[in-house]
Order: C-alpha cells, then structure tokens, then sequence
C-alpha cells in the first residue's frame, strides 16, 4: 500500500546523517510511484512532487530533526495544502431563512444515507431541516430516505414517483415555510454513470430553485472514477462542496485528494461508516497523515519541534524574569528562524503569539544577514547590554557592518519593542502545546 511504500522510503531515508539534493529527488520519485499507485490522479502527483522538490531542496534541516524527517514534514505539509489547508463547513443561511441543499452524485454513492446524516447534525445544531425526495427513479429510494428521516426524527417531503424532481422540490420548499423548517435538503436521484438526463434534471432544479448550495457525494472506494465525476458535475452543474463517503474501509485517500486539488472545491464532511452517527468533519491534515500513514512519525515531529520550542522557551523565560533579553539571545532567534524555515513557521510554534507580533517589531527574513552583520558588530557589553549603545557607539556598529545607520537605529528599535512586548507577556513562553494532530 501507498503507507507502506513511504514508510520504507522514508526509512531508508531516516538513516542517513544529511540529506542532499539527490536524497529529494531519490524519494520524491517514491512518492510519485505510491501516489500514482494509491490512483491519485497524475497532474496533482505531478504538481504536487514540483511543489515539495522546490520547497525541500535547499531548505535547513531542523535543529531537532533528522533529514527524512523534515522530507516527512515538508510532504505532509504539501499534503495538507493540497487537501485544503483548513476545514470547511456547509454553508447555512441564518434561523430565519431556508437554506436550500441539493445532494447529487451518481447511485450508491451515499446520497440518501448522508441526507440523513446531515440532518442529524443540523438538528443537533438546532436546525429544522427537512428532507426530500427527489429521486423518482429507484423504487425503494422514497421509503429508504423516509426511514432513514425516522430514525434521525426529522421530517419528509415526498409526492410519489409521478412528479418530477423539480415540482417536488419547488413544493418542499413551500412545505417548509408553512411548517417552519429552515434547512431543506433535496435527495436527488443518480444514475450508474454519469448520464444527460441525470445532469439536465439538475441544471433544471439549479435554474429555477434558489439553492444555497450543491453538495456531491462521492465513494471514496471508485478512486479514479469518483475523481472523473467529480470533475463533471463541476463542469456540468458547478458544485459548492463535496462528501467524500466508505473511508471507512481501508480505501486509500487518494481519490479525496485528487478531487480537491481538481475541482478546488472544497470537502465537508466524510463517511465513514453506515450508521447515521458515521459523518465526520473533514481535517485536511488528518486526511494527510491517513495518505501518508504516518501518524506515529508524524507526532514524533511534533514533539521534536515542541522540544525545541519548550527548552529555549524555558531558557527565554528565565531570562526575561531577569529582564536580561539581549541581542544574543535576538540572534539566537534569528538563527531559529532560518532553522526552522522562516519567520511564520516559529511563530506558529510559540503558543498565544500569533496576533499579538507585528511586522514590524520583528525583521524583513530578507535582511537577517545584515541584521547579523549588524549584531556581530557589536561588542559584547552592547550585545548583553543594550542600554549602553548611544549615538556615537551605532556609528561605529554601522560602519562595522557596512550598513547605514538608519539600519542600525532600526534594530535597535525593533529590538526595544520585542523586549517590551516580552517583558509584557510573561506567559508567553509556557509549556501549553501546540494543537493536536490526528492520525
Ligand atoms: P445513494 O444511491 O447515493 O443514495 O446511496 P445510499 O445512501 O443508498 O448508499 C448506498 C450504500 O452505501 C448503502 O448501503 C449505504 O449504507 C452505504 N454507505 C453510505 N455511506 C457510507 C459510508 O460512509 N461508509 C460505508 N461503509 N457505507 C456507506
Ligand atoms: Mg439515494
């Protein structure tokens, strides 16, 4: 399996001491076979191995990390990008509008069976949705989407099998209005592929129903196939979102992912089993640990950046306690900052700082050479005690790096507020971790 595949790459890799260009290209080629394999579909894997070779070529290796462990990094990341960096939810109209849904997808996907599962989780929302039964064609589909509303305890909108989907759907919505219901989801009918009659009764409910969203279902277990459809109802319909149903099984995510990078639609939800308790929200990065299988790996990444993050937080604390923050200990970040592949990425590893840094407080990552030009310039009573540095003193620094002196006031002030906004925050450094990753 693809899993297996890259945990052996990456094996292979985690035993060596440095990693080189050739050890990029040698695993990303195994990348590429494994997600070629796992029926990811060829321009994604094509694109996707581009992207991961510019950005892993070149790039330092975290202090805390081996070589194939920063590839692992850089792949899961990549990954995760791919499949939409962060969750997506339906897209509800406030209490007091009808927010109109219109499932489709071809049949067996899990149209009806998701129907009800969203209803679940709308009414647990305290939504009022209403369900409805536009696939005319299959003769159980009525009664299987009507007990289906039973056990979630929501209610059905049906007329038979003579009418078609666009009348009924026109009369749920009236139907809903006088019974109070504020979500109709329209379960509409599919056929074994995708076929014109299927399509035009859709573009004839989008045309004359003002829906506030088209939701496909696909089966993750039809791997290419649900990527083709996928790109056909776009086309054909244009789709807001997509369920991705049977992860439950052990299908390889590679259908998931191709949809998203293809259709740039989002996903919402995924299946992962019959009952109508088995709909999960999407998590991008979770679904990259799935495709990777590496979950272990991965939270042994994570716990290595926290390490680091954790004793030079710890080392930082006691120093600010001591108001001792120095230009040392700036430098110290700036060579953290270059580790650990820029400025956002620290960042994201100190817990709480976030909104509370501004541009300008800390330095352009262009300019940390001369910042370092600047700071080794200094003596060592400058560098461990700012307070001293007086006009005369940046002259010399300047000239020292070979810089103007309005870059040398600059650092000094960017400098003062970083150990202002520091000194304000003593928490800042505290062990809380960063946000779970799931596997
Ligand atoms: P529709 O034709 O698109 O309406 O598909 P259905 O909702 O009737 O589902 C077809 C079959 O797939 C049914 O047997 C469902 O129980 C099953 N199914 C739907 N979603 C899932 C899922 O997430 N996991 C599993 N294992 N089965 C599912
Ligand atoms: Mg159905």
């Amino acid at each position: 399996s693809l899993s297996d595949k890259l945990q052996n790459i990456f094996k292979n890799l985690r035993g060596k001491g440095r990693l080189t260009e050739e050890d990029v290209k040698a695993a990303l080629k195994e990348v590429k076979i494994a997600l070629l394999e796992a029926d990811v579909n060829f321009k994604v894997v094509k694109d996707f191995v581009k992207k991961v070779n510019e950005r892993a070529v070149g790039q330092d290796v975290m202090n805390s990390l081996t070589p194939g462990q920063m590839v692992i990094k850089i792949v899961n990341e990549e990954l995760t990008n791919l499949m939409g960096s962060e969750t997506t939810e339906l897209k509800l109209l406030p209490d007091n509008q009808i927010t109109v849904i219109m499932m489709m997808g071809l049949q067996g996907a899990g149209k009806t069976t998701t129907t009800a599962k969203i209803a679940g989780k709308l009414k647990a929302k305290g939504k009022r949705p209403l369900l409805v039964a536009c696939d005319v064609y299959r003769p159980a589909a009525i009664e299987q989407l009507k007990i289906n509303g039973e056990k979630q305890q929501v209610p059905v909108f049906s007329m038979g099998d003579k009418q078609k989907p666009l009348n009924i759907a026109k009369a749920a919505i009236e139907h809903a209005k006088k019974n109070n219901n504020n979500v109709v989801i329209l379960d509409t009918a599919g056929r074994l592929h995708v076929d014109e009659d299927m399509m035009n009764e859709l573009v004839e409910i989008r045309d004359n129903i003002e829906l506030t969203q088209t939701v496909l279902v696909v089966d993750a277990m039809t791997g290419q196939d649900a990527v083709n459809v996928a790109k056909e109802f776009n086309e054909k319909i244009g789709i807001d979102g997509i369920i991705v149903t049977k992860l439950d099984g052990d299908t390889r995510g590679g259908a998931a992912l191709s949809i998203k990078a293809i259709t740039g639609k989002p996903i919402l939800y995924i299946g992962m089993g019959e009952k109508l308790s088995d709909l999960e929200q999407f998590h991008p990065d979770r679904m990259a640990s799935r495709i990777l299988g590496m979950g272990d790996v991965l939270s042994l990444i994570e716990k290595a950046e926290q390490s680091i993050d954790q004793d030079k937080a710890k080392e930082m604390e006691q120093r600010l306690k001591k108001a001792q923050f120095t230009f040392d200990d700036y430098l110290e970040y700036m060579s953290q900052i270059k580790n650990m592949g820029g400025l956002s990425s620290l960042l994201s590893m100190m817990p709480g700082v976030g909104g509370k840094i501004n541009d300008d407080m800390l330095p352009d990552e262009k300019q940390l050479g001369k910042i370092e030009a600047i700071i080794y310039s200094m003596t060592k009573e400058e560098r461990s005690n700012p307070d001293v540095i007086n006009p005369s003193r940046k002259q010399r620094i300047a000239k020292g790096a070979g810089v103007d002196i309005s870059q040398v006031n600059k650092l000094v002030k960017q400098f003062e507020q970083a150990r202002k906004m520091m000194k304000s925050m003593p928490g800042l450094m505290g062990g809380k971790g960063k946000k779970k990753r799931g596997g």
